[in-house]
């Protein structure tokens, strides 16, 4: 049951591990003080990761503006539906904005059959 999420949360998990990822690297650095040079690369590897997240964050940001929120036929809390078919954020119902989807097995790959960009 576990094989798909919500796309928004995983997308947001990402972006936390990148952060996570970023400070181990630079932790990482202080290992090597005694090279100043090793210590910079870590460092600047550490806030690369950071940075990258930031930008992942952002992403969100604007994928937020494209998800369709509906309120969730099982739990009936309000989710964001990001494609064709998504999760929900709460249950992990399988939710779909096509009706001719409707009551079909979830499947992801319905999201990849018409793109609208
Ligand atoms: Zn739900």
């Amino acid at each position: 049951m576990a094989k798909y999420s919500n796309k928004i949360n995983k997308i947001r998990t990402f972006a936390l591990s990148l952060i996570f990822v970023g400070f181990i690297v630079m932790y990482l650095g202080i290992f090597f003080r005694s090279s100043a040079l090793l210590m910079t690369i870590f460092m600047l590897l550490g806030i690369l990761f950071i940075i990258a997240s930031t930008v992942v964050y952002f992403w969100i940001g604007m994928l937020s503006t494209k998800t369709v929120q509906v309120i969730c036929p099982n739990c009936g809390k309000h989710t964001k539906v990001l494609g064709k078919v998504d999760m929900c954020m709460y249950c992990n119902e399988p939710l779909t904005l096509d009706r001719s989807l409707e009551g079909k097995e979830f499947d992801e790959k319905y999201n990849k059959k018409s793109r609208p960009q």
